[in-house]
């Protein structure tokens, strides 16, 4: 096998991996870092290991962070057949993986928001950001109406979901407070009953930054107020930035506020990031390779993928805010999910909003699988396989129910004759 150093001792070890060929494709990448050293990669320092790292040039966290574990598991291999006696990846920290990643983001701190702001010929897009950093969710900024706003009191009533009735105070401090005075009072978005609800296009299009850019930087600013800096990630120090930013997903926060992303966007330590542009376009060049190998299956999922993430996604998001079976509404996470499956269904069942559900990442696939499905009340099916206790860990219960329109539960018997009912025995 080329491409692939010192193939003999790795073939032993692949021949027991399960996910062979994703072990092949980080061996293939590895190839040049020990060609170079003349060395495998049980042989490689700790330095050289993060060399590697570096090299991957990724910017998605989760490949990197496979990556080493793919590489991780291999010197454990190693460390089994005593080539070695430690594997030093070990000592990598799950929250110290962001430094790895390539084109890492530089997230605004509190003064760069300001000069931004300051640029802007909209009050709007400047209150809109403004509201996004100190952690006002989307549906709260879209219901903002100027009588929510007081500015003796300095606070914001915020709501949510007006049928709800219930209403969140915000205090906030002198500069948001002339934020939004000046937003009032600029006659072009002047007294209208809501302030953002007729510029909704307004939100997550303030230009040119992102929506979630903003609301990252905000809670990367808030743990660095809170003093994340000097004494470290505690449990109750995200806990609190997770209370204050709550659109943003527990899992994401966790890669987000890492010591690294706060040292990087507040300066406190410059980061090594001099791997040769050679290395890059021969990374590029591999990558290729590794995308012709694809089978359909996987074809059909990137196409569905793309699709979900388009039109599709963005239709149903008109209709729906998160997840229809728990509070995920991240909408970075949501899933827009095919009632009738995407493969069984024609090109105009494949698009029609109908045929979509808004799920989180856990409840597509429990759905998606056939695990759970619903009656023509819109109540849950569950499969027997599921016991009390996965029921639990996964947030399912006899008594969750959906609301469906009529469209949906033709859709839906669909699902639960053709899905659930002939998953049935191999669930
Ligand atoms: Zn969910």
């Amino acid at each position: 096998m080329k491409n692939i150093y010192n193939y003999e001792v790795k073939e032993k070890f692949l021949q027991n991996q399960k996910s062979r060929k994703s072990y092949e494709t980080v061996f293939r990448k590895t190839y040049r870092f020990e060609f170079d050293k003349g060395k495998d990669l049980y042989n490689f320092s700790f330095e050289e290991l993060e060399t590697v790292l570096y090299g991957f040039k990724h910017n998605s966290f989760s490949t990197i962070e496979t990556y080493k574990g793919h590489i991780s598991s291999y010197l454990d291999w190693c460390c089994n057949q005593n080539f070695i006696t430690k594997n030093d990846l070990n000592q990598i920290q799950r929250g110290n993986f962001s430094k790895y990643l390539s084109n890492r983001i530089k997230y605004f701190t509190e003064i760069e928001l300001k000069n931004w702001q300051k640029n802007q010929p909209h009050n709007i897009d400047v209150m809109v950001s403004q509201l996004l950093f100190i952690g006002v969710e989307t549906l709260e900024l879209q219901n903002l109406r100027p009588k929510d706003f007081d500015e003796e009191k300095k606070q914001l009533q915020l709501i949510k979901y007006p049928k709800s009735g219930s209403i969140k105070v915000l205090n906030i401090d002198e500069k948001t407070v002339g934020i939004i005075k000046k937003t009032i009072e600029e006659s072009e978005y002047g007294l209208t009953d809501f302030l953002l609800q007729e510029k909704i296009n307004y939100i997550g299009k303030v230009k040119p930054l992102k929506k979630n850019f903003i609301r990252d930087s905000g809670a990367i600013n808030y743990a660095y107020i809170l003093g994340m800096m000097k004494g470290g990630i505690s449990k109750k120090e995200r806990f609190l930035v997770a209370r204050k930013f709550p659109e943003i997903a527990p899992s994401y926060l966790i890669e987000l506020l890492t010591l690294d992303n706060i040292r990087y966007t507040y300066n406190e330590e410059k980061l090594s990031t001099d791997i040769p542009y050679q290395l890059e376009l021969e990374s590029l060049a591999i990558d290729a390779t590794a995308q012709i190998e694809v089978t359909e299956t996987e074809k059909e999922q990137v196409v569905k993928a793309r699709i979900g993430q388009s039109t599709f996604k963005k239709a149903l998001l008109n209709i729906e805010k998160k997840c229809r079976l728990c509070d995920v509404s991240d909408e970075r996470f949501l899933v827009a999910s095919h009632i009738k499956p995407w493969s069984q269904s024609n090109h105009q069942e494949r698009l029609d909003v109908n045929n979509g559900l808004l799920l989180c990442p856990n409840h597509d696939a429990l759905f998606d699988k056939g695990y759970v499905s619903f009656d023509e009340l819109g109540k849950i099916i569950i499969s027997n396989s599921l016991n009390e206790e996965e029921r639990l860990l996964l947030g399912i219960s006899k008594t969750t129910e959906i609301a469906l329109n009529e469209k949906q539960k033709e859709y839906m018997e669909w699902h639960y004759r053709e899905y659930f009912e002939k998953n049935k025995n191999s669930n």
